[in-house]
């Protein structure tokens, strides 16, 4: 009997870890992104507990990292910028990695104020230089910002608004943030 409840429990153990590892980005231990699009899915459909942003933070100028210093060097900014993110972000918060560079933060917010405050806390904390074995590089992020419920109630919509404030952040020169403006 004792054995048969062992047996049970490595099992459920056993497919609990694949199920984590099927979510998780293998290198940052961040959420996937169809983990990523699944969890905020699931929280926009249900009862909203005020209101939420939807941070996409694309690190600027990344393919200069590698080109400049190899992608080994590449892969430790990304790791650095994973540790900085999981350090800013509260306990609740959602992070994705939904592309190489680019990364999902999705969490409540008391305002559209309180969001570009938090982007303002973020891109200063993320403006670093990271260093290692010899390379050294100046990294920085550009972020596109959507909100929830005004502009969607879904990953789908708001990922597609804050990848055009995203890309208005790149348009006037990076290390900075956009919250997304529906055009009159
Ligand atoms: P922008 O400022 O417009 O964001 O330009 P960028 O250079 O950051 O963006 P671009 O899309 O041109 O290049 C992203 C680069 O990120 C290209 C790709 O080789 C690199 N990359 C993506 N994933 C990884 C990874 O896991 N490790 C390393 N080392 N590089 C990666
Ligand atoms: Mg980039």
């Amino acid at each position: 009997m004792f054995t048969y409840r062992k047996n049970i429990d490595e099992e459920k153990r056993k497919e609990l870890e694949t199920q984590r590892k099927a979510s998780t980005d293998e290198m940052t231990g961040v959420y996937t992104k169809k983990a990523t699009e699944r969890i905020i899915d699931g929280v926009l459909c249900g009862k909203l507990q005020g209101s939420y942003s939807f941070f996409i933070i694309d690190i600027d100028n990344f393919k200069q990292a590698n080109d400049l210093h190899g992608h080994i060097f590449g892969d430790y900014c990304i790791r650095e910028f994973v540790e900085r993110l999981k350090k800013f972000c509260r306990e609740d918060d959602i992070i994705g990695r939904i592309g190489g560079d680019e990364f999902v933060v999705f969490g409540t917010i008391s305002d559209e104020e309180g969001a570009r405050r938090k982007a303002a806390r973020l891109c200063q904390k993320l403006d670093t230089i990271c260093e290692d074995s010899g390379s050294c590089w100046k990294m920085s992020v550009s972020v596109g910002i959507a909100l929830a419920p005004q502009h969607g109630r879904s990953f789908a919509m708001l990922y597609e608004k804050a990848d055009k404030a995203l890309y208005q952040t790149k348009d006037k020169g990076k290390n900075g943030y956009t919250v997304y403006e529906e055009k009159e």
